[in-house]
C-alpha cells in the first residue's frame, strides 16, 4: 500500500491529534513510498533495526521512536548508526507513543488489562487521553498472589511495594514510566496500582497511601499494544506483519 494511505489511517485510528506528546507521532524517518511488509517492536533500538533489515521490511512501527523532547538533537553516535541503517535500507520508521498507550481496544493499557484477565475495565474519567485505567481482578486475592499472577502472564516477576498481605479486588494501571500516577490511582480508591517502572519515592508513596504497587516492567507492560496494532494493519490492509520482541528486563 501507499505509505501516505497508511499514515492517514493511523493518524485517524489512533486519534493522534488528541495528544500532546514528548516525541513526534507518525513518520519519523522516510523510506520507500510503497509498503507491503511491516515489522513491529517496542523500541527502535539497533537490534530491532537489524532484525527488520534481515526481514526485508518496508517499515518499522514502534512505540518508542526517536527525537524525544529535551534530547540532544544531533545525529551522532548510536543515533547516527540507527538512522543510517534505516536510510541505507530505505526503511520507514513510524512511531506512536501516547496515542498507542491510550487507544481504547488495542492500546498498551487496554491490552495489558486483557492479558492480565481483568474485568470491568475502563479508562478513569477525568484523566486526560485514557492513560490511566481501572478494573477488577477476576477474584479477590492477596497482593502476593496477584504478583504471582502478573509474573505468570507477563513472564517477568514484578516489583511489589506496600502491604504484601493486603486483600485486593480493584486495580488501576498505566503502562511504562507511569509510577507517579499512583496518586491518581489512590484518589479513585483502588487497592493496587501497576506501572512499568518504579522510582525510589514510589516505595514511600505506596506505603503512605496504603496502595499496593506493582512494577511490572516498562518493556513487559508495553509489548502488547504495538503487536496488536501490527495485527490490525495486517488484517485491514493485507500487509505482511512480523512482531519482533527484543527482550529488555527493565
Ligand atoms: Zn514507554
Amino acid at each position: 500500500m501507499n505509505r501516505q494511505e497508511l499514515l492517514d489511517h493511523l493518524q485517524d485510528f489512533l486519534s493522534v491529534s488528541n495528544y500532546q506528546d514528548y516525541a513526534p507521532n507518525g513518520l519519523q524517518i522516510e523510506g520507500k513510498a510503497t509498503i507491503s511488509k511491516i515489522v513491529t517492536g517496542v523500541t527502535a533500538c539497533q537490534a530491532l533495526i537489524d532484525a527488520a533489515i534481515a526481514e526485508k521490511a518496508d517499515a518499522i512501527l514502534v512505540h518508542h521512536g526517536f527525537f524525544w523532547k529535551g534530547e540532544d538533537p544531533c545525529i551522532v553516535g548510536i543515533k547516527q548508526k540507527r538512522i543510517q541503517g534505516l536510510l541505507n535500507n530505505n526503511i520507514n520508521l513510524l512511531a506512536y507513543h501516547l496515542p498507542l498507550d491510550g487507544h481504547a481496544t488495542l492500546g498498551n493499557n487496554a491490552r495489558l488489562g486483557q492479558v492480565l484477565g481483568l474485568t470491568n475495565m475502563a479508562a478513569i474519567s477525568g484523566v486526560a487521553q485514557g492513560l490511566v485505567w481501572k478494573g477488577e481482578l477476576p477474584s479477590a486475592m492477596s497482593a502476593v498472589a496477584f504478583g504471582e499472577h502478573i509474573s505468570e502472564r507477563l513472564a517477568r516477576a514484578p516489583l511489589v511495594l506496600g502491604d504484601h498481605q493486603k486483600a485486593m479486588k480493584t486495580v488501576a494501571w498505566c503502562t511504562g514510566g507511569a509510577q507517579d500516577y499512583i496518586d491518581i490511582a489512590a484518589r479513585f480508591g483502588v487497592d493496587a496500582f501497576i506501572s512499568g517502572e518504579a522510582s525510589e519515592r514510589t516505595f514511600h508513596t505506596a506505603n503512605e497511601l496504603d496502595i499496593v504497587y506493582f512494577g511490572a516492567g516498562h518493556h513487559a507492560t508495553e509489548r502488547y499494544g504495538i503487536e496488536a496494532l501490527g495485527e490490525h494493519l495486517a488484517a485491514t490492509f493485507g500487509l505482511e506483519h512480523v512482531f519482533i520482541d527484543i527482550n529488555n528486563p527493565v
